[in-house]
């Protein structure tokens, strides 16, 4: 059995989304001033490797601690989607034969660029797709940039259709390590009573 680590780290570092919170981390009490080392952080509810809950789209859907755990861990197919120049469309997906009830994650070229900075031209998901892969009955989707839809982009398909279908979304995947293929996923973000999204770690298992 292998672990992939498809998290991104978080530290001052992280590439944040244009307009979220800055990550600060600050000491709090240190040793040997203190009897223990403890730290202070600020952070955005969609930081890093995180996931977006239904209350990020709809104010009165389910927050983060409403997102199924059933969903959140289990089989996965990680898509090949490294030939895809600007947005993943309908017919990217069909030539995957995408199923209900699957765990769908796309590696895109966003994941070979690697997350140092943000770029405003990475792949995204049509609005369109997203309204196939809805259709589709899939349980959860994710992909390797801090958005699913384009910035600023006026369809917000690729949040709502996935989200008022109860399709979980996963943002900020680091999948530059691992290839398309079968894999266990296991996904999980802090309870949080009713916010809007949270960090998660999220790994993939596969049997090699
Ligand atoms: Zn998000």
């Amino acid at each position: 059995m292998k672990i992939h680590d498809i998290s991104l780290s978080l530290d001052k570092n992280t590439v944040i989304y244009p307009g979220n919170p800055v990550m600060i981390v600050e000491s709090y009490k240190s040793i040997p001033k203190d009897p223990t080392n403890l730290s202070k952080i600020t952070f955005g509810s969609h930081t890093g490797t995180h996931i977006d809950a239904p209350k990020h789209a709809f104010s009165d859907m389910a927050g983060i601690d409403g997102v199924s755990l059933e969903k959140c861990v289990g089989k996965c197919r990680v898509l090949d989607m490294l030939d895809v120049k600007e947005k993943m469309e309908i017919r990217d997906f069909e030539r995957c034969g995408i199923e209900s009830g699957e765990r769908i994650l796309v590696k895109t070229k966003n994941s070979e660029r690697g997350f140092g900075k943000f770029h405003d031209d990475s792949v995204y998901l049509d609005g369109d797709a997203a309204d196939y892969l809805a259709d589709k009955g899939i349980i959860l989707f994710g992909i390797d940039s801090l958005s699913i839809k384009k910035r600023g982009d006026e369809d917000a398909r690729p949040h709502t259709s996935l989200l008022k279908n109860g399709i979980v979304i996963f943002e900020g995947l680091d999948l530059s390590k691992v290839e398309p293929g079968e894999y266990e996923f296991i996904g999980l973000a802090l309870k949080f009573t009713d916010l809007d999204g949270a960090p998660a770690r999220a790994i993939l298992i596969s049997k090699d």
